[in-house]
């Protein structure tokens, strides 16, 4: 089976807020439902140890995601749309307290570290090529730390040092919310990703010091205008870990023509997102057939060579298509791209080669 290396995926978060449902529940009703085991098989959410093997996951880019301050006053202004997979109205959410950011994105590194801790080196926190590389040979799970906005960063970036010594080395400036960095795009459909101002000073040094440090800047998420921002300050390829095709699913999560041919030019990636909002017509169809995820691949595939697309599932983080389920079907993506004509030389670079070639080419010392 092909080991499939993925742009993302939020499993830590998942695990975090299901580990504090469960205590709240044991507290106000004196039992509660258990927290999913990583380590054995779950009905529920889309990635454990043993459907991560049936599936021929290998790692990616794990999550390290904020979401609203429970403690903050609600949103304000319009509903803007609809978050996919989550099945409510969103309005464009409150800027994060930083310290909200800090305390739960290092609840959430010490989920990850502890999966470390018990797994008997099944499951590795990875800062190199080398490290990937060696869990490949192994058959461990490799994780990157990749922060989904950097919320938890101050503006003056001392933070950014000390998350990276702890191994961080992966981030999106921005989730679809604005922060100290810029701004993201909302859940609109259908509507072009121009939808706000560009980084801000703070945000051009913090891709400045990501080139420096050798951390991959992620632009999914990221609005049009922050996105050329980035194309034209960065020393790195370009990367959009879990995003479409724009001109086949016009949500402002995708990515345009003209934004996958940068992409392409600077020896970049693009990850296939699975989530059915960013699949379709806009009706987030749980039945979307597996054939719709490849008419994506191809789509990029076409547009940008086999050597800048990969695979960026957005599984714990997203509704994905029945077909697909949970991670334990990936082998069914990857046996429609081997029906829609792809070799296995094709396959091995869609799989994981194009992520681990970009990786190693920002990241320093790998
Ligand atoms: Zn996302």
């Amino acid at each position: 089976m092909l080991q499939i290396f993925d742009g993302h995926n939020d499993v830590v978060s998942k695990l975090l807020a299901e580990e504090r449902a469960s205590a709240r529940a044991l507290i106000t009703e004196g039992a509660a439902p258990a927290a999913r085991n990583f380590f054995q098989r779950n009905a529920q959410g889309h990635i454990d140890l043993p459907r991560a093997r049936e599936g021929g996951f290998a790692g990616g880019l794990f999550s390290i995601y904020v979401g609203p301050d429970p403690q903050a006053p609600p949103p304000v202004g319009p509903v803007l749309g609809r978050h996919a997979g989550l099945d409510m109205p969103i309005k464009f959410p409150r800027p994060l307290e930083l310290g909200f950011a800090q305390r739960t994105s290092m609840a959430q590194m010490g989920v990850l570290f502890r999966l470390q801790r018990e797994s008997h080196d099944q499951l590795r926190v990875v800062r190199s090529l080398a490290e990937v590389q060696r869990c490949f040979d192994d058959g461990a799970l490799a994780a990157v730390i990749h922060f989904e906005g950097a919320e938890a960063i101050d503006p003056q970036l001392d933070m950014l040092e000390v998350f990276y010594a702890a191994g961080l080395r992966s981030l999106g400036p921005v989730w679809s919310r604005a922060n100290d960095f810029g701004e993201g795009v909302p859940y609109l459909f259908p509507h072009s990703p121009d939808t706000g101002p560009g980084l801000t000073d703070a945000g051009k040094a913090l891709v400045r010091a990501c080139n420096e440090l050798g951390i991959v800047v992620d632009l999914s998420h990221m609005n049009e205008r922050g996105f050329w921002d980035v194309q034209q300050l960065t020393t790195a390829p370009l990367v959009a870990s879990h995003s479409n095709a724009h001109a086949m699913t016009p949500t402002p999560r995708n990515l345009t023509d003209r934004q996958l041919d940068a992409i392409r030019d600077s020896g970049g990636v693009v990850g296939v997102n699975l989530a059915i909002g960013f699949l379709g017509d806009g009706t987030d169809d749980p039945a979307t057939p597996i054939s719709r995820i490849v008419e994506h691949f191809e789509y990029l595939i076409k547009r940008m060579g086999i050597d800048h697309v990969g695979f960026g599932a957005d599984l714990d983080g997203a509704r994905v298509p029945d077909a697909v389920g949970d991670v334990a079907g990936l082998p069914r993506v990857v046996d429609g791209l081997t029906a829609a004509g792809y070799v296995d030389a094709d396959l091995e670079k869609v799989t994981h080669g194009n992520w681990l070639r970009v990786l190693g080419q920002t990241w320093k010392g790998s």
